[in-house]
């Protein structure tokens, strides 16, 4: 496994300083899988302020499509020939078809009738369950024989600065033959690895990784937590990768508890931080490419000025797709240790 990174150094003179010399480094990492470039700069302590979440939620109740009866009365249903009963419900929480799609099975699965669950709020049961009605969902589209039901995608944005238009918190759900870019690059590259390696890049990045030690987090029954060498988000990314699993549709329920015991603790070690928002998305690949692991990325999200309500990506993310990160992976990895 070739970690590879090419570390540059800036130098500034200080004017407040009598124009003293100061050096500053950065990092370009390259991720061995697929060659993405990951800026590792603009070093900073990972810790924001939290808002006031009361002020914050105060009033979004009022309109919220997803809140007391309307989740059954203004949200849309499926046909019949897809879920005959119009709207999936497991105890609180209903799925139904995302009025927005962004592919023909587009859905949105809310985690119940509480309006605002704060991230340390979510109970690994609880996130368990929803995990499990979503695949239930999938299961459901894959019985039906639809030809979208090949990659079975889950993604989370939690609280606006995730991208979240709405505070009720809800998993985005969908079943696609087309693959978005980032996990069509890795399933090209997961194929072309195990044709010239002979092994599985996904088996060889955790044994690097437990070995090494530096970046590891630790396993819970079979899914291996990581700090992400090359990361997207500015406070890092944590990968889990299920070991055996190809796709979304092998994860057990086993499995399912295991992720979202990880994803608690992850959720409680970021909010000491003063994170409060973060992105979840599944890489599934298909039954039969076994060149491929399911994996999560789990990439916490904040501003780079939060008083003006400044996102933390700007041009240099939005249009060259390059990112950055604020602190070393091995360093992130030390803060979220403590919480595993
Ligand atoms: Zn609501």
């Amino acid at each position: 496994m070739n970690f590879e990174s090419v570390k540059k150094e800036t130098v500034i003179l200080n004017p407040q300083k009598e124009i003293t010399e100061r050096r500053i480094p950065s990092e370009i990492r390259i991720d061995p899988l697929t060659g993405r470039t990951a800026r590792i700069c603009h070093f900073m302590k990972l810790q924001w302020e939290k808002p006031d979440f009361d002020a914050l939620v105060a009033g979004t109740d009022a309109w919220c499509p997803f809140c007391g009866d309307n989740v059954l009365e203004v949200t849309p249903c499926f046909p019949g020939d897809l879920i005959a009963e119009g709207r999936m419900r497991r105890d609180d929480m209903v799925i139904f078809p995302n009025i927005a799609p962004y592919d023909s099975i587009g859905a949105v699965a809310t985690f119940g009738a509480r309006h605002y669950i704060p991230m340390t709020g979510f109970t690994p049961e609880h996130m368990a369950d929803a995990f499990g009605f979503v695949l239930d969902f999938f299961r459901r589209v894959a019985a039906a024989g639809h030809p979208e039901s090949v990659y079975h995608i889950v993604n989370w944005n939690y609280m606006p600065p995730a991208g979240s238009s709405l505070i009720h918190p809800h998993l985005q759900v969908f079943s696609t033959s087309s693959a978005p870019n980032l996990m069509r690059q890795e399933i090209e590259a997961s194929e072309r690895y195990c044709d010239s390696n002979g092994t599985v890049y996904w088996d060889d990045l955790v044994a690097a990784e437990k070995d090494s030690g530096e970046r590891y987090l630790g396993t819970i029954g079979r899914t291996h937590w990581l700090t992400a060498f090359a990361p997207m988000g500015v406070a890092g990314d944590v990968l889990a990768v299920v070991e055996d699993a190809r796709c979304t549709l092998d994860l057990t329920g086993d499995d399912l508890a295991d992720i979202a015991s990880g994803l608690s603790k992850l959720m409680a070690e970021y909010d000491k931080m003063g994170v409060y928002s973060f992105n979840m998305n599944f890489f599934t690949a298909v039954w039969g490419d076994d060149h491929f692991r399911f994996h999560l990325l789990f990439s916490p999200r904040t501003f780079f000025n939060q008083k003006l309500g400044t996102p933390d990506m700007g041009a240099l993310r939005n249009l060259f797709n390059e990112t950055l990160c604020m602190a070393y992976p091995e360093e992130i990895n030390a803060l979220l240790k403590k919480g595993f």
